[in-house]
């Protein structure tokens, strides 16, 4: 299988290199040329599948360039009890309500960025190693995604890590998580702004080709085709374990922001999954909510970009949603280019003329949670279910408990665990009530940080890792 790019003008590339590219040459973002098609009897055959065979069946069908029997290691020693809490990998519970959660949030990170990242981790290594390179990967986080890229890169030869953060915008236990690895090769610079910013510092240093030839810079950030690919196995375990048939069909909600999740459920559901509807969900920072309604995509800047209690979805600049255009507009380069033409001079674009098609053809709807909503989410769960959710999760269910159709089934993705946001539990439901915490984790926040802060500015960064590299 070949990979092209949603701006049309890179030439057909491997699913390795893909892996190791990050944004296309030409701007755009890596996709296969087209999406393999799932038979009722695959279907069939693959629903008693535990997690780990059932990743390898599907990885297998986009990473076409690695061998089978390496793959299946490198999917096995990724997806195991030990690292994941349970064999189930991604377990399915239930609201009294009849709402589902799938628990994607039980990596080392506690979010669901684990699940992908992981992977991406050991593909990194095994690819690197087999054509003797080395890459220096550098990446923007609101939070969960820096967390879960360092502990998936830590320790890992051939690989450096340059992970930029707003600074003061995350959450006590995400900066102690963050910032309290030693391993060498883990280097965290925290940026006097906003995530959108981190974000722009990383395109502008990938867009200097010649620094990125020179310093072998990569990313995970959530562009990377192997984290949409790897996020696109739990769609399928959570259809199977959502159902007893594959007649039914099932909805997912997701708490979106830069739409990396739902965008892996967009693609398992061009391949033939029973999915209704995609159910996406956002906080106060609506520029998603508003395209799925209106049509008008109008990205924002920093200053209309809100900090609020479900901090990882404070994106006001969906980078993944370029892919989901691309197909909408039958995979037409050019047009994609003249779009994100306008979107870069920001203005964004409006597709109102394709609405129809958006929810009818793609099954795509959406609605927003504000602060009040996430609270009241979070505390009717812990009076009427007796467990606490986390704020981005809390989302995720107030919106699917606004949409829900008489009859439809939904999973809403579990995206981070309560642990990681106590103020805003404690807000929700009073400070008395304890968060369970995996006990690996109970003095995290007392541990010793280390973190370089940096003005709002690519060459600062750039001189920093000149610096450590050269060091
Ligand atoms: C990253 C993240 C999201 C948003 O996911 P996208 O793939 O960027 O849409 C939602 N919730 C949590 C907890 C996250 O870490």
């Amino acid at each position: 299988m070949k990979y092209i790019s949603t701006r049309g003008e890179t030439a057909p590339q491997t699913f390795s290199q893909a892996l190791l590219m990050g944004l296309a040459p030409d701007g755009g973002l890596m996709l296969p040329e087209s999406y393999p098609h799932i038979s009722a009897a695959t279907l069939e055959a693959w629903r008693d599948l535990p997690y780990a065979e059932l990743a390898f069946q599907i990885i297998s069908l986009f990473a076409t360039d690695i061998a089978a029997a390496d793959l299946r290691k490198i999917v096995n020693q990724t997806y195991t009890a030990e690292v994941f809490g349970s064999a189930d990998i991604t377990p399915v519970r239930r609201l009294h309500d009849g709402i589902l959660i799938q628990g994607l949030s039980n990596g080392p990170t506690l979010a669901f960025k684990d699940m992908a990242m992981q992977l991406l981790g050991n593909l990194f290594e095994y690819v690197l190693a087999r054509e003797g390179k080395t890459l220096n990967i550098i990446g923007a986080t609101s939070g969960d995604t820096g967390s879960a890229a360092e502990y998936a890169l830590r320790g890992k030869a051939g690989i450096q890590v340059f992970m930029l953060s707003p600074e003061g915008k995350m959450s006590a236990f995400q900066r102690a998580q963050m910032y309290s690895l030693t391993d060498a090769n883990i280097h965290n610079i925290a940026i006097n702004g906003m995530f959108d910013d981190c974000q722009d510092i990383v395109k502008a240093l990938q867009n200097d080709e010649r620094f990125k030839e020179e310093y072998y810079l990569s990313t995970v950030n959530s562009i990377n085709w192997g984290r949409i690919v790897a996020q696109v196995v739990y769609y399928f375990k959570g259809y199977f374990a959502a159902t007893g048939s594959n007649e039914e069909k099932v909805s997912f909600c997701v708490p979106s922001g830069n739409f990396g999740n739902v965008c892996a459920g967009h693609i398992a559901r061009q391949m033939g999954l029973p999915i209704h509807r995609l159910l996406v969900a956002t906080n106060e920072n609506d520029v998603l909510e508003e395209f799925f309604k209106t049509g008008r995509y109008k990205p924002r800047g920093a200053a209309q970009t809100w900090v609020t209690s479900s901090p990882s979805m404070d994106i006001s600049k969906a980078s993944n949603f370029e892919r989901f255009v691309f197909d909408l507009m039958d995979r037409d380069g050019t047009q994609i280019r003249a779009l994100w033409a306008e979107v870069g001079a920001g203005k964004g674009f409006d597709l109102q003329l394709q609405l129809d098609k958006i929810r009818e053809q793609y099954g795509f709807a959406a609605a927003k949670s504000l602060h009040a909503d996430r609270l009241h989410t979070i505390a009717a769960v812990y009076a009427e279910d007796g467990e606490l959710i986390d704020p981005h999760t809390a989302d995720g269910i107030k919106v699917a408990r606004q949409l829900r159709q008489a009859g439809e089934k939904i999973v809403c993705l579990e995206t981070a665990l309560a642990a990681k946001f106590a103020d805003t539990i404690a807000e929700a439901v009073g400070k008395d009530i304890p968060i369970p915490r995996p006990a690996a984790l109970a003095d995290l926040e007392s541990l010793p940080q280390r973190v370089t802060v940096l003005p709002n500015n690519p060459t600062a960064v750039k001189m920093v890792i000149k610096e450590t590299l050269a060091g």
